[in-house]
């Protein structure tokens, strides 16, 4: 709770200072979030995993996939990440057909989203804030206004007081909120997370998923696949359950 207000005060410290494309305040297309949209959805490895899956997932909406381990909340990820294809059915990502996106195509269709794990690497040798530069640098190319931007996101999401830290020196918590802020680096409308709070205590989760809320408020689709009931029953968030077998 107290993250939240005191993000909120950088909110209106960032909106007054009129500090124009800061990611999710940006006026963009990216500022009301993007849509997903399944039809018919199968998946099937050796089992059926997702049997017949339809889901949309409007703009500016904030869901949670849950169910048990195996159920396919993972394989469901995978699918929106183009890591894995769909058996069968439609995947509609801001009106991009997935089936209709080629595989050198991938690479940049992945980029146009903000894509969370449990315990995704940072780069070991480089600090908070070079973690984030590498980010926009790989995908914009050297820019003048990198380091604003990098200092902006930190401030956002009140984590400025760590942009000199290297990933050894962060606690779990921290380490997942940089993972987030990186994700956030290439101005995705979407944001994608798997078990984001997977290896956090409850205090830590639930500071994590106070960082997606601000993200989510600032017009974001998110969506967070987690078996964790306890996140997933956070107020005012549509959430899906996946019936798996096992
Ligand atoms: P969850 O994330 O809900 O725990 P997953 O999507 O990881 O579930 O897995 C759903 C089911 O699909 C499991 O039975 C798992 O063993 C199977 N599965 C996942 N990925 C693969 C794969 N690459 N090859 C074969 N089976 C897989
Ligand atoms: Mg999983």
């Amino acid at each position: 709770m107290k993250t939240i207000e005191l993000d909120f005060q950088n909110v209106a410290y960032i909106a007054s200072a009129g500090l124009r494309g800061l990611m999710i305040g940006q006026k963009t297309a990216n500022a009301k979030g993007g849509q997903m949209t399944l039809k018919d959805v199968t998946k099937v490895y050796n089992t059926v995993v997702l049997d017949r899956l339809s889901l949309h997932v409007d703009r500016g909406e904030f869901l949670f996939v849950t169910g048990k381990s195996g159920s396919g909340k993972s394989t469901l990820i995978r699918l929106l990440t183009m890591e894995t294809a769909a058996t069968e059915g439609q995947i509609l990502v801001d009106g991009r057909d997935l089936l209709k996106i080629k595989k050198r195509e991938i690479p940049v269709y992945r980029r146009s989203l903000g894509i969370v794990f449990q315990d995704m690497k940072l780069l070991e040798d480089r600090t908070v804030f070079e973690n984030l530069a590498f980010v926009r640098e790989v995908i914009y190319g050297r820019r003048r206004d990198t380091s604003q931007r990098v200092a902006s996101m930190l401030s956002f999401l009140g984590l400025s007081t760590l942009h000199k830290r290297y990933p050894q020196q962060l606690s779990g918590g921290e380490k997942q909120k940089i993972v987030l802020a990186r994700a956030l680096m290439n101005d995705p409308a979407i944001l994608l997370a798997d078990e984001p709070t997977g290896n956090l205590d409850p205090g830590a989760s639930a500071e994590v998923m106070d960082l997606f809320e601000l993200v989510h408020r600032r017009w974001m689709t998110v969506l967070v696949a987690t078996h964790d009931l306890a996140q997933a029953g956070r107020i005012g968030h549509r959430r899906v359950e996946l019936a798996g077998d096992v």
